[in-house]
């Protein structure tokens, strides 16, 4: 491995959901391999992803350092140990509000990062973009904060000239289809496929963190992002020129992931085997499988699993369906998600994954030839890089942006058809648009072509990271840039 900048000392900081620590896992590895010194804040709930991270960069004679920092859940009325947003997205009893109180929580987790800063002066911090008062913080020891935003630059573009321009006031109703200004391409959307944080009027505690999330941005040393320049050059190109935003693009950063172990690692403990999972797959011919996982967030109703289910199974088509929902409880074949008897009848063409699936390893197996996705940034650039037609269900945050991107300007995607962002609970889609979701991108001659277009990118994507890629340049671009500056 190279070693370009032994001496270079980075602070990571993710904000404690999977789809931000995941990615932060993915990048302290690619910088780690670097030669570049990674120390990771993180909390007790979440040290397990880093030192799982630990095990498979062995090889390199480098160990990411992890900082357990307490997160103060108490301190805002949640309960002792809801370190993680999955903690209230996965209790069964999923509220709006505890979210809130959460992200109340996390601005308490300054004074502890200063303590670190103070104590290791690191040459630079990347921060998530969640922690916007992370700028200040850096600056008061002099330190170059980065933001990492978790998202593509599509979505970049599309949120600045939302915030820029508010096109979504200058409409009369929540349905009605406005512009968004100044973006390379036509990109329409109604106020109600918006999330919460863009239409909120008046200064509510989101609407003042996206304020200061912006200006924090701004203020910062640059961007790191998780993409590739072949996947959105006009979008790169914007955010840098038209928009005059320092940043980096290191991405698919999941392609760090290369054996079997790294895959089956990534994220939380897999609910299945991965040796099972894969006996599944081998047995099913290519693309012959929809794949259908809505992200570590998102939540739906059972009467929604249920449409979902009959919509699979009408489909005729193979599935893996991932439900974060356990057995708890529940007799077998008796629980209220899922039609009477539905598991012995699709015996063998459909697996459910109760709780956490091998995303990256499933995606990437020959037999999937189709994605369900919520459109997540993560999943989303999983399945570009595995070259699969997607199905785009969004449910909330950037999802909608990156559902256009995907429909669009990439054209390897279809829309199920939701108008209506959440924040936890997915729009409601009936079993008919399920079924025809799944033959759009599985087996109509429209999926081929989108098919050819997606393993297109899966390809350059593969290419960007590899040794003189765009990715694996900007990458080294920035260590060099951090490495010159003063230390
Ligand atoms: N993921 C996974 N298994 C699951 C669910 C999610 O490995 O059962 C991973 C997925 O590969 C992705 C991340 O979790 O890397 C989810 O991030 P994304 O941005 O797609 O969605 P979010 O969870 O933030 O809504």
């Amino acid at each position: 491995m190279e070693s370009e900048s032994p001496k270079l000392h980075m602070f990571f900081f993710p904000f404690m959901a999977h789809g931000h620590i995941i990615p932060f896992v993915d990048m302290a590895k690619l910088f780690a391999a670097r030669g570049v010194k990674i120390t990771a804040i993180t909390t007790q709930a979440d040290a397990p992803l880093f030192s799982k991270a630990n095990q498979r960069i062995k090889n390199l004679g480098t160990q990411i350092d992890i900082k357990i920092i307490k997160f103060p859940s108490v301190e805002v009325g949640l309960p002792e140990g809801c370190e993680n947003v999955d903690a209230i997205t996965n209790s069964g009893q999923p509220s709006s509000e505890s979210i809130m109180k959460f992200f109340e929580a996390t601005v308490m987790l300054q004074e502890p990062l200063e303590e670190l800063l103070g104590k290791y002066k690191p040459d630079c911090l990347v921060a998530d973009m969640f922690f916007p008062w992370a700028t200040d913080a850096a600056a008061k020891f002099g330190i170059p904060r980065l933001v990492f935003h978790g998202t593509g630059f599509f979505a970049l573009c599309t949120i600045s000239s939302m915030m820029l321009y508010e096109p979504h006031k200058k409409v009369s109703s929540d349905s009605e289809q406005f512009l968004v200004p100044n973006l390379p391409d036509e990109i329409k959307f109604s106020r109600k496929q918006l999330p919460l944080s863009m239409k909120q009027d008046g200064e509510t505690f989101l609407s003042k963190l996206f304020k200061e999330m912006g200006a924090s941005e701004l203020k910062s040393y640059g961007v790191i992002v998780n993409s590739f320049y072949e996947l959105e050059p006009a979008y790169a190109d914007h955010y840098r020129k038209v928009l005059g935003r320092r940043a980096w693009h290191v991405g698919p950063v999941s392609l760090c992931n290369r054996s079997l172990e790294d895959l089956a690692s990534r994220g939380k403990q897999a609910s299945i085997d991965e040796q099972e999972c894969l006996k599944w797959l081998n047995s099913k011919e290519p693309n012959s499988v929809v794949y259908v996982c809505f992200g570590s967030v998102a939540n739906f109703s059972s009467a929604q699993l249920m449409e979902i289910a009959m919509g699979l199974e009408a489909s005729g088509q193979s599935f893996i369906w991932v439900v974060r929902k356990d057995k708890k409880g529940e007799e077998e074949g008796k629980e209220d998600w899922l039609p009477e008897g539905f598991e012995k009848r699709m015996e063998s063409r459909g697996l459910i994954i109760r709780g956490w699936a091998p995303q990256v390893l499933i995606l990437d197996h020959e037999a999937v030839g189709g994605f369900v996705t919520h459109c997540g940034w993560n999943s989303t650039l999983e399945g570009v890089s595995a070259g699969v037609p997607m199905a785009a269900w969004p449910v909330s945050a950037d999802q909608f942006y990156n559902e256009k991107l995907l429909t669009q300007v990439l054209k390897i995607g279809v829309s199920v058809g939701i108008q209506q962002a959440a924040m936890l609970f997915g729009d409601y889609i009936k079993r008919e648009a399920v079924e025809k979701a799944v033959e759009a991108i599985l087996t109509s001659d429209e999926a081929k072509e989108m098919r050819s277009r997606a393993k297109a990118l899966g390809e350059m994507a593969k290419r960007a990271v590899e040794e003189g890629g765009s990715s694996y340049s900007d990458l080294n671009a920035l260590i060099k840039e951090l490495s010159l500056r003063d230390h």
